[in-house]
């Protein structure tokens, strides 16, 4: 047995915590995505259905493509002042809870609940459901979710399906499984609407964004006989462009996907902070290489935040790579 296992509590130990509690705090990470969001709001929308009080969480603002998301509106970096000491906190999709941003309050870990599906989550909560073979923190909650008997109705179902959409990317990465698959389907049946997801966060692409991909496309760089492709993004592209952090989203995929590379980097350096995203072909651990830079993530998507320029990034990040067989 692996130790991640071995320090997870159990459904049923969850499922009796989550029945037990009075109120919840679902929180996300900074720089929200679809599985930390439609996590959080899949399972707060059935503890509310279950009578309990449920407030969302999260320290930056919901993304333009998952404002359409059932109970989006409800998602805030304010917390109500008096809430019951015993309010259990629910971090969706971190490896650790410093991922929720500087807002949070202090929190006690006999609060803390880790749901996540993350390699090398620090187990940071007193209940932690971390299930690193589950494509998405969302389909992780949904054993939470049949356990707690609660109907999947159209707007949960919405919600894990986008989990899903997001982090197998639409369906096309490797984590995408037969039972990924069934699952999705169960999902569509209960009324999850795939075309909305797909409008709202695949297609309906703004302008700026497209014209900043054509920038961090200019300036792509192809090293180690083309194994290699990183390109970059600062404040000026954002500006000649009118793009924003948010356009930046899926550009890392772009570098990856092109003919013999096997993982790319893309340098996030905006808004007073370094950034980087790190996508692999399969071959080469990513996950690894943000670690050893104080990041992380899955073998095959990681990131992190450097401090120092963009030209130290970009050399940490390559050594960082070679350590692990680039
Ligand atoms: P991104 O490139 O931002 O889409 O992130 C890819 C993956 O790496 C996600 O699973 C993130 O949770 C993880 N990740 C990104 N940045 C960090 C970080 N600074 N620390 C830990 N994990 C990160
Ligand atoms: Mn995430
Ligand atoms: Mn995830």
């Amino acid at each position: 047995m692996i130790e991640s296992e071995l320090r997870n509590s159990t459904t049923a130990q969850v499922v009796a915590e989550l029945q037990r509690r009075p109120a919840f705090v679902m929180v996300s990470h900074v720089k929200p995505d679809g599985d930390t969001l439609g996590a959080g709001l899949a399972l707060g929308i059935a503890l509310k259905r279950l009578g309990k009080p449920v407030y969302y969480f999260q320290q930056d603002p919901v993304p333009r493509n998952l404002r359409f998301l059932a109970d989006a509106q409800f998602v805030s970096r304010d917390l109500p002042p008096d809430l019951p000491p015993d309010t259990l906190y629910v971090f969706c999709d971190m490896s650790d809870f410093t991922r929720a941003g500087e807002f949070l309050p202090k929190i006690e870990r006999e609060n803390m609940l880790d749901i996540d599906h993350h390699l090398g989550n620090s187990h940071f909560g007193a209940f932690n459901y971390v299930i690193p073979t589950e494509c998405s923190t969302g389909t992780t909650v949904m054993h939470l979710l049949r356990e707690l008997n609660v109907e999947i109705d159209r707007d949960i179902a919405t919600c894990i399906l986008t989990t899903i959409m997001t982090d197998t990317g639409g369906f096309m990465h490797s984590n995408t499984t037969p039972e990924v698959l069934e699952l999705s389907a169960q999902l569509i049946r209960a009324g999850a609407d795939k075309e909305e997801i797909t409008e709202e966060i695949f297609a309906n692409k703004r302008i700026a964004a497209t014209r900043l991909l054509g920038r961090v496309i200019d300036a792509m760089v192809f090293a180690h006989d083309g194994r290699y492709c990183y390109s970059y993004v600062d404040d000026r592209m954002l500006a000649e462009t009118g793009g924003d952090g948010e356009d930046t989203e899926d550009v890392v995929n772009v570098l990856r996907s092109q003919e013999n590379v096997e993982v790319a980097a893309l340098f996030k350096a905006y808004d007073g902070e370094l950034r980087v995203s790190l996508r692999s072909n399969g071959r080469i651990n990513v996950q690894a290489a943000a670690a050893s830079l104080g990041g992380g993530g899955h073998f095959r998507a990681s990131g992190l935040t450097f401090e120092g320029s963009l030209t130290d990034a970009f050399r940490a990040v390559e050594a960082a790579l070679v350590a692990e067989g680039l």
